[in-house]
């Protein structure tokens, strides 16, 4: 050991402890909401929210501890670029948000999350905005309460941005949804005007449970998704979760009997999820750098194996045999184009998890200029829905027949969830940059799918990616890894071939 790492490591040391403890109670509270989603019975449901909010309070109290702050000071200056550098740097973070937020204003935030999740379900359900309203018009003030808190430059929804996606900022945010609608909404115009029929009718059928469950399995096996760290359960909605390493990482997925998109897509999203958690450095297990470094990296992962995988033509000339001969009463008489055309069905329509590729991102988009305008005043939560339902005209030409199928259709807001949608996104366009990066290194990956064999191109995300866990923030990874920084090219090229040649255009 050098004596520059000396004059540090004991802090250093200290920090790293408190971190691992820190890390057991929120792995310890990951357990319990896993087993509230998958087996819990529904008589547990308020002593575990106790036992939940106990270990909440536990880890906050632990890192927003004065002696986490002293460590902080006394830490001294890593190496620049060493894990220790990135360790420090991320609990630095971590420790400023849990310190920087009054106490205060974290009661009044979660009290009006509390009343405004049931008043949400209620107003979904009967389709009334104005129920939902007042709550929301709680929530818009406190978030900018608790921007002003965080701190930033030039626009409060930099500041929550960077809860989920450190480093990301509104200017460029807007400029690549500027982007992606230049070209986009076009794409859709004429897609729209091109199709003749629904061409999702092939998904529609019998789908045994079982079997569905056995084919999705074999396929994120051969994905190299690792049973003997991971399992895969029932829940009402899919999900990935881990208990602090890549020693467990397990997901979850619903079954539609009579529909077969919604488990096998949300299969191979969660995989992808899961390969990244399973591919961190065990080394970082306990460590401030273990975990996937951002929701958009993450759902970069996802959507990778999702789309660009699991949505292909090759991947399907592989595997269609075999789905055909698991459900020939439903699959029997669709031959492989028809249902590549169907998987890959592009409509406009009200719901955002139901939508397509490429009209994905306008759903985004919407919600990302109400956030803002809602930020800036510029616009009252009385006026919501009429300004949603005419961005959806001016981007997907449809209106939505009720505010259901509208503006209550996210629990986000009610969970004061703002400047998260843009994650879906910024995961969408990356993976696409990192996929096209990964082919250009390792150009036998296509060829490898079309054998349905994916060794290579998992091999080079966890070199690339997965590996490093959160030691790089967003920017620096990509940077690293394509030599760019996020940009919407590749992705716009991407859906310009895909769909382009699917409706002829
Ligand atoms: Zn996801």
């Amino acid at each position: 050991m050098t004596t520059s790492s000396e004059t540090f490591s004991e802090p250093l040391q200290l920090l790293n402890e408190r971190l691992a403890t820190i890390s057991d109670i929120s792995a310890a509270a990951a357990v319990l909401n896993w087993d509230q989603q998958t087996y819990m019975p529904e008589g547990g449901v308020e002593g575990r929210a106790g036992q939940l909010s106990t270990l909440s309070r536990l880890a906050h109290e632990m890192l927003a501890d004065d002696e986490t702050g002293e460590l902080l000071d006394s830490a001294g200056e890593p190496e620049p670029g060493s894990e220790d550098a990135a360790s420090l740097r991320l609990i630095r973070r971590e420790y400023e948000k849990a310190t920087k937020l009054p106490s205060r204003l974290v009661a009044e935030l979660s009290g009006a999350r509390a009343r405004a999740e049931p008043a949400w379900a209620r107003a979904r359900a009967e389709s009334d905005w104005s129920a939902f309203a007042p709550h929301l018009e709680k929530i818009v003030p406190l978030i900018l309460e608790t921007a002003a808190a965080l701190g930033y430059e030039d626009h409060p929804y930099d500041a929550l941005l960077d809860i989920y996606e450190p480093g990301a900022r509104q200017a460029p945010l807007a400029k690549m949804f500027e982007e992606l609608k230049a070209g986009l909404v076009p794409m859709i115009r004429e897609i729209g005007s091109a199709r003749a029929e629904d061409r999702s009718a092939p998904l529609f059928g019998k789908f045994d449970e079982a079997k569905q469950e056995e084919f999705g399995k074999a396929v994120i096996s051969a994905f190299g998704y690792d049973w003997k760290r991971g399992r895969q359960d029932r829940a009402v909605h899919p999900f990935c979760i881990n208990f602090g390493g890549p020693g467990d990482v397990r997901i979850t997925t619903r079954f539609d009997p009579g529909w077969l998109s919604p488990a096998l897509f949300a299969t191979f999203h969660e995989a992808g999820h899961a390969m990244y958690e399973q591919g961190v450095d065990p080394a970082y297990t306990r460590t401030a750098l273990s975990g996937g470094t951002s929701m958009g990296i993450h759902e970069s992962q996802s959507r990778l194996w999702e789309n660009l995988v699991g949505r292909s033509l090759p991947f399907w000339a592989h595997y269609y045999p075999r789905l055909q001969k698991t459900f020939p009463e439903s699959l029997g008489e669709t031959d492989l184009k028809d249902f590549y055309r169907a998987i890959n069905d592009s409509r406009p329509s009200e719901i955002r998890v139901e939508s397509d590729e490429l009209t994905y991102n306008l759903h985004i988009l919407l919600r990302f200029e109400l956030e803002i305008a809602l930020l800036e005043e510029s616009i009252s939560v009385a006026d919501i829905p009429a300004a949603w339902n005419a961005k959806m005209e001016e981007y997907l030409g449809i209106t939505p027949e009720n505010d259901a199928m509208g503006a209550l259709q996210d629990v986000h807001w009610s969970a004061s969830l703002f400047g998260y949608f843009p994650t879906y996104t910024i995961g969408n366009v990356l993976s696409v940059q990192f996929f096209d990066t990964a082919v250009k290194e390792r150009p036998e990956i296509e060829a490898g799918i079309g054998r349905g064999e994916f060794g290579v191109l998992r091999e080079w995300l966890r070199e690339n990616i997965h590996r490093h866990g959160s030691r790089y923030d967003p920017e620096e990874l990509v940077e690293r890894v394509t030599g760019r920084p996020l940009e919407t090219g590749p992705y716009l090229r991407y859906l310009e071939g895909k769909f382009g040649e699917l409706y002829g255009l």
